[in-house]
């Protein structure tokens, strides 16, 4: 038996890491640690981005699910406007655009040609298809 450099619990002799603090416990477990830094390193800052700041996981997910909510909101109504101005030409563009703006349609884009499409490409062009809808309720 050894005990943690770290916090002083009792570890095995053949432990290479400590079940309290994680510490490893030798040369070799340190060596896998440093391998595995490293790695992800080296991961996060290929290409023009070297100064890489890692977001924490529960900021990346409020603003997901903030963007996923300002999406249903905004395809819902762009829905709700065409299906109320039909019959006409405005409607078929407003019900389109509402659709695409939707995040499950994303999905299943990415399901019939493979992978998703961008994010941004899939919200710029329904935004199109929406301000033309807007566009064909004011000129007609
Ligand atoms: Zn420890």
């Amino acid at each position: 038996m050894n005990e943690c450099d770290t916090c002083g619990s009792t570890v095995d002799t053949t432990d290479n890491f400590c079940a309290a603090c994680g510490e490893p416990q030798n040369k070799k477990a340190k060596q896998r640690i440093k391998q595995l830094h490293d790695k992800l390193f080296n991961a996060s800052s290929t290409g023009t981005h070297n100064n890489v700041t890692l977001k924490l996981p529960n900021q990346i997910k409020e603003y997901e699910q903030l963007v996923i909510r300002i999406s249903y909101a905004i395809g819902a109504l762009s829905i709700l406007s065409g299906v109320s101005l039909a019959p006409s030409i405005a409607s078929i563009f407003l019900i389109l655009g509402g659709i695409l703006f939707l995040p499950p349609t994303r999905l299943l884009l990415g399901q019939v040609i493979g992978r998703s499409p961008k994010f941004t490409v899939t919200i710029g062009f329904s935004t199109f298809v929406i301000l033309l809808g807007i566009i064909v309720t004011v000129l007609f």
